[in-house]
């Protein structure tokens, strides 16, 4: 049988067995609104809120009330960073400081809003994919109203110093939004000890559904809404409730967090091995920090070869990878990440991302260590490009 690897766990998740079980119930015999008064209706209220508690637990919120669902990361995002600004107009603050190398839910909303009047603040991520707290308090200003820095960086996995960054802004009186929703997998939060005002998070990263996530925001935050429409989430977030999504949210984010430590010193030793193996290539880059990273990121820069290419030819030896964001797949950009931690274009082209899970095996990492070299070796041969770096040797 043709070996199948997955090593895209940062573009989505297998769902867990637990999680789909647990869903069903609500996709079939009950299906009620969870604003019914009738009894199918309360159970689905129940469970609904039996979620809520369970996911304000896992991310060490003070109170469930602090959980507002919505439908993934994208919107948590664009909710948190516009509600913010609008609630914080009437002060007249209209700039937001952000890093260079943001997911485009964040990215492109603070886009739109420069185009609105508001002056953003990009801050460099330098070579190791880190932003410095420092720069983030030079760059506070009187009008500043959000500070938006991701837990996690999505395609190079490097970790942010999130706690001294949240303390800087408290000081500062300053709110902070991260979007955690690449971190979620593999980090313990604390969040009533933790200086984060707001924080995004998705199910199908953890193990979940598609199309269903969280914006928490600390009690006593009242950001304006950015879904108008019924009462749901205490009036804050309009639209029925995806009762099965949720359900199957909070079980796939209580599996995943099961015995993590363990779970993430496993994994670190697999993207060791991962990373080890690949660097006996000639002429590869591992992109981001050697250490402040994701336990199962690797993201590497062949030079002389196309990301595209590469990924085609490892699907073929049943290996799925991405280039970058799959979001940014299809276009000819190279991607912002790799492009802001200074990687030229010819480099960036030739860049191959693998993200591993709980799901992974050594036999994975054998398989794509196994096939990799030999492509890499085979696309090189075909490439002029590759005849002009091996000239300049
Ligand atoms: C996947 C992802 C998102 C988007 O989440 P969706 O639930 O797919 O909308 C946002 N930010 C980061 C860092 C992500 O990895």
């Amino acid at each position: 049988m043709k070996r199948f690897v997955y090593a895209d766990s940062a573009s989505t998740t297998k769902m867990n067995e637990n999680a789909i079980k647990a869903m069903i119930p609500f996709l079939s015999c009950n299906f009620s609104n969870a604003s019914s008064l009738y009894r199918s209706g309360r159970e689905a209220r129940k469970a609904l809120e039996q979620s809520r508690e369970k996911i304000a637990k896992i991310l060490g919120a003070s109170l469930p009330s602090e959980i507002f669902f919505t439908s993934g990361g994208s919107e948590a995002d664009n909710w948190a960073i516009r509600g913010a600004c609008n609630m914080l107009i009437k002060q007249n603050k209209k700039h937001i400081i952000s890093s260079a190398f943001e997911h485009h839910a964040v990215l492109h909303t603070l886009q739109a809003l420069e185009k609105e009047g508001y002056s953003v603040t990009y801050l460099d991520v330098y070579k190791e994919g880190i932003v410095r707290p420092e720069d983030v308090e030079n760059a506070i200003r009187e009008d500043t109203a959000l500070v938006t820095i991701m837990y996690s960086n999505n395609e190079i996995g490097t970790i942010q110093p999130i706690e001294e960054i949240g303390k800087i802004c408290r000081k500062n009186k300053v709110l902070f939004h991260t979007d955690a929703v690449g971190a979620l997998a593999n980090v313990q939060f604390d969040l009533k000890n933790q200086s984060i005002d707001m924080l995004s998070a998705s199910a199908h990263k953890v193990h979940g559904p598609k199309g269903v996530g969280a914006l928490y925001i600390k009690k006593g935050l009242n950001i304006s809404n950015l879904i108008e429409g019924g009462a749901q989430e205490r009036n804050r977030r309009a639209g029925t409730e995806n009762v099965a999504g949720i359900v199957g949210f909070s079980v796939a984010l209580e599996e995943t967090h099961k015995n993590l430590s363990e779970k993430n010193k496993k994994l670190s030793a697999l993207r060791d091995r991962l990373i080890k193996g690949i660097s006996k290539i000639e002429k590869v880059v591992l992109n981001g920090h050697p250490t402040e990273r994701l336990p199962g990121n690797v993201n590497v820069s062949f030079e002389g070869i196309e990301g595209e290419s590469l990924l085609l030819r490892l699907d073929s030896e049943g290996i799925c990878a991405s280039s970058g964001s799959a979001c940014t797949s299809g276009s000819l950009e190279p991607s912002h990440v790799l492009l802001a931690i200074g990687l030229s274009h010819e480099v960036a082209h030739g860049s191959l991302r693998l993200t591993l899970d709980e799901n992974n095996t050594e036999e994975d990492v054998d398989h794509i260590l196994n096939r990799l070299p030999g492509v890499v070796f085979e696309l090189r041969n075909m490439s002029p490009l590759w005849e002009k770096i091996k000239c300049k040797a």
